[in-house]
């Protein structure tokens, strides 16, 4: 039985079939003799299965999709005030080829823009390795595949290159990069030319809407705050000049590339990709930009369009004898963010506990939000101000660094000796 999923995406194509705005990018000869009419959309959500309709397996060159990435590693490698001190995170309202400086500080303006993703490059180091080739194997792990540099694309852009080495002559001569600008530029080219897939993007897309983690292979390639600070970056900087039109239209995290693909990101739910040559005016792809507005519209993408609040924290609170002994126990679920723990703070206060022993059963729970840890940690502090005793069971270790800071009555137990206690 063909998946549903993959009906809806043929369905996408078909309705934009007949969308034939816009012009292939002719500034790289090689991108100019481009078929206009390839066309392909791919999603992947966080479990990891990628669902592709079109021309699945024409391969492109990332281009300026390669930009989030490169600057995904940067931070990761240098950490982000370092990287905050070289490039800034301002929208810069101009076309991606424009110089762009911050005029006091004379930074490029982001890192999604030209001039701020050569200097992103010139900031990669690695063993021995070039920052090319640490782009390449980034490219390899992010898409389970040994992915190449399209060497017909890079040559024809290293030829027609004038604009990006000026840029790059200018940052150098400024100060605000140390790096010779031919190997900057050259290695930056390199990396645009990397060539992909749609299915390739919509698992490159998938790991940053995974906070950072690989959604097949399980390996963690940017940790949470970079993935976050990246995707702020992509939803303010990531259309260029028409970011704000695309914030409030498609409403997520996107980047294109001057070959035709757009990657867009819904944190913690899917990485979609879409492929077409011909751009608009702003050098994004017209049909991509099309289809991309059809996506967040019928699967709901919109990062502002509030969805089910989430569920309570607090699945059921029981009174049971546990070991002999008269206790509370509140069984916990699903994500402890903000909303969710709120709940469980005010049945508790709402409700204080009749039993001195208080058992907090984690053992649903899938993850802690800082907040809730925090706000969990207040609320047990002030049981035990109470006079309580408290036990947590928490399989999965999601609240390991909970303190009383006085050292005081809280037991950690197994989901075994609770369910024996229970049976007692
Ligand atoms: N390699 C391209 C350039 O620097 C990337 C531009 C883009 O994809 O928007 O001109």
């Amino acid at each position: 039985m063909r998946s549903p999923i993959l009906d809806y995406l043929d369905d996408v194509l078909e309705r934009t079939d007949d969308f034939d705005a816009g012009a292939v990018a002719d500034y790289i000869p090689e991108l100019a003799a481009a078929d206009p009419n390839r066309v392909a959309v791919a999603l992947c959500t966080v479990n990891g299965t990628v669902y592709a309709s079109g021309d699945v397996g024409h391969e492109f060159s990332i281009q300026s999709m390669s930009k989030p990435f490169a600057y995904a590693l940067a931070v990761e490698d240098l950490g982000l005030q370092t990287v905050l001190s070289h490039i800034g995170v301002e929208p810069s309202g101009e076309a991606f080829n424009e110089l762009s400086l911050d005029p006091e500080s004379g930074k490029p303006r982001n890192p999604m823009i030209n001039a701020g993703a050569i200097a992103t490059h010139a900031l990669l180091t690695g063993d021995g390795d070039t920052a090319t080739e640490r782009m390449i194997d980034l490219f390899s792990r992010l898409t389970e595949r040994s992915i190449d540099i399209d060497e017909a694309v890079a040559n024809s852009e290293m030829e027609t290159g004038a604009r990006n080495m000026g840029l790059a002559y200018l940052l150098h001569s400024s100060g605000a990069m140390a790096t010779d600008p031919r190997v900057a530029v050259e290695g930056y080219i390199r990396q645009c030319a990397a060539s992909v897939t749609v299915h390739d993007l919509a698992l490159m897309a998938a790991t940053l809407a995974n906070a950072g983690v690989q959604p097949n292979t399980g390996e963690r390639i940017f940790c949470r705050q970079t993935t976050k600070h990246v995707l702020s970056v992509m939803a303010s900087c990531g259309m260029y000049d028409a970011a704000g039109d695309w914030l409030s239209a498609v409403g997520i995290p996107a980047k294109s590339g001057v070959a035709g693909g757009i990657i867009g990101i819904l944190p913690g739910q899917v990485g979609v990709a879409v492929f077409s040559p011909p751009l608009d005016a702003h050098g994004n792809s017209a049909r991509g930009v099309e289809m991309m507005h059809r996506l967040s519209d019928d699967l709901g993408l919109h990062l502002m369009d509030a969805g089910r609040p989430a569920r309570s924290s607090l699945r059921e609170t029981r009174v049971a004898d546990v070991e002999g002994e008269p206790a509370t126990i509140y069984v916990l679920q699903g994500d402890m963010v903000l909303s969710s723990i709120e709940s469980l703070t005010r049945e508790i206060v709402e409700n204080p506990p009749k039993t001195e022993l208080v058992i907090f059963d984690m053992s649903r729970v899938d993850e802690v939000l800082p907040v809730a840890r925090r706000t969990a940690s207040e609320m047990a502090t002030k049981l035990l101000d109470e006079g309580y005793c408290i036990v947590l069971v928490d399989p999965e270790n999601t609240v390991t660094d909970f303190q009383d800071s006085q050292g005081r009555n809280v037991q950690w137990w197994s989901s075994e000796r609770l369910e024996q206690g229970i049976g007692a």
